[in-house]
């Protein structure tokens, strides 16, 4: 989708939400932009001698709710409008999981599957060098995103650490266990999803084991989320990752997938059942499809396609408000990106305040908080979906995220 639709319509979300609190015009400016946004150009020495400058960003949308927090992404597409929307989405995806954070997200232009790792290691050091007076751990705590991992966190720690001549581990969040990691994080994406689509199947009556599931992307939300499903008793339908995918109605086998895509780097040796490509993975009939990849996959023009009864979204907006309507109006439930994605920033929650108190947990305790702050979190927007009669999850959660932020904004005078 294009960057700047995709800030118009993180956007207009706030603004629905607005309308329908009925919240004044000073708040709903506050927000709609974002309190801070700095644009930096990173220098790196290049393995061949040359020098390759990089674009970078790093929005704050607003701290009213403690200090902003979100991932950094590493993307060749990613520009500051996008840039801006996922720090407006990170503010209501805290304030719905009950997180002292407000929203914020970093993102650098460049593909790094074409740096050697000592040329990411320089661009992530820069990175931070260069974003360095805007972040804190008081102040805003970056995290991964799409394309970036803990040993880029783990870099970009101690960047900063460097910088501040002290071990400034709560800086930044989704970071090896050998540095101040927390159990869980790297499955928390996915492990929230799976919490809150199972909280919502079961309150339909219903369980997951046997439901059929398609997942789109196969990075790090959507293979664990394949194999967390699967655990659970639910089959695998389908997969796919940017570029290659498989259908079997028999149930894919979650692990062989996995060692053939670590092998390969792609889907396109996977046996059995048959090979499809990531269009055509939205158009299989499933109960539970969890979309995974980037935003904007399902659109006006695909939507007429998807055959399924729920969508969980692990990717940050992945369906456009075009398509939303169209599959509200069938009466697709459609757990939303800020709810169903929460778990990520959950357990960077965990992690920022194990940093802080010096005090680890085992991975049940992260497994015991994080399913309880989510269910709880989903059970928040059903009872207020209810309250208000709506037929439509996004409103209802949008509804209580803005709601918790405009109550902060009231209470500490901005507004
Ligand atoms: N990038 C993730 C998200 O979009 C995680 C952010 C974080 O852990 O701060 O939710």
């Amino acid at each position: 989708m294009e960057n700047n639709l995709f800030y118009q319509r993180a956007i207009s979300l706030v603004q629905k939400a607005c309308d329908n609190l009925g919240l004044d015009e000073a708040t709903r400016q506050v927000l709609t932009e974002p309190k801070r946004a700095v644009e930096v150009a990173i220098p790196v020495k290049m393995d061949d001698g040359s020098t390759r400058v990089f674009k970078g960003w790093r929005v704050l949308h607003t701290d009213v709710m403690g200090p902003g927090k979100g991932g950094i992404r590493f993307h060749p597409e990613t520009t500051f409008d996008e840039v801006k929307a996922l720090a407006t989405l990170m503010t209501f995806k805290c304030a719905i999981a009950g997180l002292p954070y407000g929203g914020g997200k970093g993102g650098v232009q460049v593909n790094p599957r074409e740096l050697s790792v000592m040329e990411l290691e320089r661009l992530s050091r820069g990175y931070i060098r260069a974003i360095a007076p805007v972040i804190g751990v008081d102040k805003d705590v970056p995290a991964p995103d799409v394309y970036t991992n803990p040993q880029i966190m783990a870099w970009m720690m101690d960047e900063f650490s460097i910088i501040q001549q002290n071990p400034e581990f709560g800086v930044i969040t989704g970071k090896p266990l050998s540095v101040g990691g927390s159990k869980g994080r790297v499955s928390a994406t996915a492990q929230g999803s799976l919490y809150v689509t199972r909280a919502a199947y079961r309150s339909m009556g219903r369980e997951l084991a046997g439901a059929t599931v398609c997942v789109h992307g196969y990075g790090n939300a959507g293979a664990i989320a394949a194999r967390l499903f699967a655990a659970e008793g639910a089959k695998i339908i389908a997969i796919c990752d940017s570029k290659s995918g498989v259908y079997d109605p028999q149930g894919i086998n979650v692990d062989l997938a996995d060692e053939i895509k670590a092998k390969t780097g792609s889907l396109k040796t996977y046996p059995n059942g048959k090979q499809v490509t990531p269009d055509d993975v939205l158009e299989i009939p499933c109960d539970i499809f969890l979309p995974a990849s980037l935003e904007g996959i399902i659109h006006e023009g695909n939507v007429d396609k998807i055959q399924t009864s729920l969508i969980s979204e692990l990717a940050n907006g992945p369906i456009t408000p075009e398509a939303d309507e169209v599959l509200n109006k069938k009466g697709v439930i459609i757990l939303p990106d800020i709810l169903a994605s929460a778990g990520g920033v959950t357990v960077s929650y965990f992690e920022w305040v194990q940093n802080r108190t010096g005090l680890y947990w085992s991975d049940a305790e992260v497994q015991e908080r994080l399913e309880n702050m989510l269910v709880d979190a989903f059970y928040t927007i059903k009872k207020f979906k209810e309250e208000k009669n709506w037929d439509n999850w996004r409103a209802a959660a949008f509804g209580v995220a803005v709601q918790r932020v405009a109550k902060a904004l009231k209470d500490r005078g901005w507004c």
